[in-house]
């Protein structure tokens, strides 16, 4: 099996499973209980978290973990809406945004709270001269994601920050692709995580709030997250994401350089007549999305078995409906399904990323002979 998914889950780095391994047997103890094994736990989640805010480089804030990135998301914004006033309240966010996002945001306006969803252009990169126009006293907070999950196109969040804090707004950043990979800019008030994007394991997330922003509550209870978030937080999990978050800041240039790499041998073994979704400058090479006139996505990857890629999301795979993200760029209903979407990173070689792409290609012609 090759790889190709990555923007859906990254393989869990050996490093990462060694470091949990001792806190999945024995160590099993409550990290809130006060017993010395308790505090023992309590301490590697405290290790853990610094290493994760570490990796992040942002100053002045603090970090709780989550059961993922979607509980993050959802915490941010419903708890920052808790916040609202009748002066301020308005949320604004961009068509090509994540669901825990999208979804949540049109939850809140069903609420009352008052959403504007920003168009982004044919390259995927929101036109901050529309995001002036639509900034003004009554906007509570504004959600960005950096590194987008379908097609890997970057939005210029610190230039977004500084515009949404000059009329009083906030920022939310969805950084769950950038992660790791590339610098976050200075300027978010809200970010963020997930682990299984930066090699470690599923089920943990985290929000990193800056100081004097603080989320009303999503889930109440024993209050272990500062108060701020209530759950017993899982030892394994967050030693495992700590484990990530630093390998990933050791390795930062290393992988960045290798993901540059594989996005030249992958451009050049598919050949011609793809095309990229999204900007070519503005993005991470980990993501290619490319689209061919004609071609069935879901026909090639049932054609392809042994090597793992995907269509535009997750949604459009199971539902037969084109991707929202996709859509947004002004793509059509056939431009949609000829797309697919290969994710490349750390373990992925030049030699198995090569054969996948020729093999791709191959198909995508086998294809056009059959259809001709
Ligand atoms: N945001 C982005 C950009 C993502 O790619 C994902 C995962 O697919 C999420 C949010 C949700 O992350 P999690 O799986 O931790 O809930």
């Amino acid at each position: 099996m090759i790889y190709l998914d990555y923007q859906a889950t990254t393989p869990i780095a050996s490093e990462v499973a060694h470091a949990m391994e001792p806190w999945l047997k024995d160590k099993f103890a409550n990290p809130h209980s006060p017993s010395r094994w308790g505090r023992e736990a309590a301490a590697v989640v405290e290790v853990a978290r610094e290493q994760v805010v570490r990796a992040l480089k942002l100053k002045g804030g603090s970090l709780a973990f989550t059961g993922s990135a979607t509980e993050a998301l959802n915490w941010a914004l419903k708890g920052i809406a808790e916040q609202a006033t009748p002066g301020r309240n308005r949320i604004i966010t961009v068509a090509t945004e994540h669901a825990a996002v999208l979804d949540t945001c049109e939850w809140l306006a069903g609420k009352g709270l008052d959403l504007t969803v920003l168009p982004v252009g044919a390259d995927g990169i929101l036109d901050l001269d529309e995001l002036a126009r639509e900034l003004d006293e009554r906007v509570l907070i504004v959600a960005v994601m950096l590194v987008n999950n379908e097609i890997g196109v970057l939005q210029p969040v610190g230039e977004i920050a500084r515009m949404a804090h000059a009329s009083g707004a906030l920022l939310l950043c969805d950084a769950v692709q950038a992660f790791g990979r590339i610098d976050i800019a200075e300027g978010p008030d809200l970010v963020a995580l997930s682990a299984h994007k930066i090699h470690g394991p599923k089920g943990i997330g985290a929000l990193w709030m800056r100081d004097g922003v603080k989320p009303e509550p999503l889930l109440h209870g024993g209050g272990q997250e500062q108060g701020l978030r209530s759950g017993t937080l899982s030892p394994a999990l967050c030693v495992g994401f700590g484990a990530a978050a630093k390998l990933a800041e050791e390795r930062c240039t290393k992988d960045y350089d290798h993901v540059r790499r594989l996005w030249v041998a992958a451009t050049e073994a598919l050949g011609h007549g793809w095309i990229i979704n999204g900007s070519t400058s503005h993005r991470y090479c980990g993501n290619l999305n490319i689209r061919r006139a004609g071609l069935d996505g879901a026909r090639l990857i049932a054609d392809l078995r042994d090597v793992a890629f995907s269509l535009g999301s997750a949604c459009a795979s199971g539902s037969g409906r084109p991707s929202h993200v996709l859509r947004a760029l002004g793509l059509d209903y056939r431009q949609s399904r000829s797309s697919i979407r290969l994710g490349f990173g750390r373990y992925t070689t030049v030699k198995e990323l090569t054969d996948a792409c020729k093999r791709i290609a191959a198909a995508a012609h086998a294809q056009e002979k059959l259809d001709a």
